[in-house]
């Protein structure tokens, strides 16, 4: 790593950030910011269904209206294809790619098998005989590609969860559509924009193993990786819009500031804030101070829970 290391936030742009998303992206930027490093933004819109550019711009009005900054304009994967077709060729004349032409529901259901692991993907066409593959490309069902994992253990030292050890996953390199997935474009952009510091949210790090294989594989370095613990309601589940006022605009709607908004997302992740009753700072001041004394070891390793009332009143200070 260089000694000024890299970190970036990559949304999908497919609805307005909740205050996960921004707590998440607050995080990434401190972390870089702390140390002087680079931060960028990456627009991960490779589902063009889902994605929009009127999306993108009100993600990146939200993240500018909490006061982070970025160095470059952003990046679009859906402008990026080439890049995914260059790796994913690289890796099929390798023999480290497979046709898949499992279903969802036939992967869920073989994942739900006693033997299986939910999520992950149960090898049903990993060893296909010739003729089981002829029988399958004649059903006229569109083949994604998958990558050829080997069941490998992967090590990572992730700067929040401490050790891990897992088994990469056969992920989806290419979808059935054609479209290049997830796992493959971030791979390739993380090492190709120079991420050094990957700050996201804790439910992508079983991705991590089969992304480290894929760097490895394709001669890349492997970044740092923190993942850190999401918000959720208080039933349990990853922040969404029907949990009530998540994004900024609510939030605002609803009584808060900015100010107040970013107050919470720094107290909720163990960083020392203002006295409540300073109004006196800036959203600038506040959080450049927070990256002069941001603190990693401080956030707590739990996620944090966001009650219905608490959603619907100003948020604590
Ligand atoms: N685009 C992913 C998301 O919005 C984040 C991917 C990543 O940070 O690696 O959940």
């Amino acid at each position: 790593m260089s000694a000024v290391p890299t970190g970036r936030f990559a949304p999908s742009p497919t609805g307005d950030l909740h205050l996960g998303n921004l707590r998440t992206a607050l995080l990434a930027w401190l972390w870089s910011r702390h140390d002087h490093g680079g931060f960028l933004v990456r627009m991960e819109d490779l589902d063009r269904v889902t994605s929009s550019r009127e999306h993108e711009d009100r993600q990146l009005r939200d993240l500018a209206a909490i006061g982070l900054d970025w160095d470059a304009p952003p990046v679009r994967q859906s402008e990026r294809f080439d890049l995914y077709a260059d790796a994913l060729a690289d890796l099929s004349a390798r023999q480290l790619v497979y046709r898949c032409y499992c279903s969802r529901r036939e992967i869920a259901e073989a994942a739900s098998a006693p033997h299986g692991r939910p999520g992950r993907y149960p090898g049903t066409c990993r060893n296909l005989s010739a003729r089981e593959r002829t029988n399958r490309e004649r059903s006229g069902r569109p083949a994604a590609l998958r990558l050829r994992a080997d069941a490998t253990s992967v090590s990572v030292d992730d700067l929040i969860l401490g050790h891990v050890c897992d088994v990469a996953d056969d992920v989806v390199l290419c979808r059935n559509d054609g479209v290049p997935a997830y796992q493959l474009a971030v791979v390739v952009d993380d090492a190709s924009q120079g991420v050094e510091v990957v700050v996201r949210g804790d439910d992508l790090a079983p991705s991590t193993p089969a992304q480290v294989i894929l760097q490895r594989l394709l001669g890349l370095p492997t970044p740092a990786y923190a993942h850190v613990p999401l918000v959720v309601s208080e039933r349990g589940t990853r922040l969404a819009k029907r949990d009530g006022a998540v994004t900024l605009a609510d939030r605002v709607r609803a009584g808060d500031t900015p100010l107040d908004v970013v107050t919470w997302l720094l107290r909720s992740s163990g960083q020392p804030t203002p006295a409540t009753d300073d109004r006196t700072v800036s959203l600038n001041d506040l959080i450049n101070d927070a990256a002069g004394v941001f603190d990693h070891s401080a956030i707590p390793r739990i996620p944090i829970v966001l009650t219905d009332g608490e959603l619907g009143r100003p948020l604590p200070r």
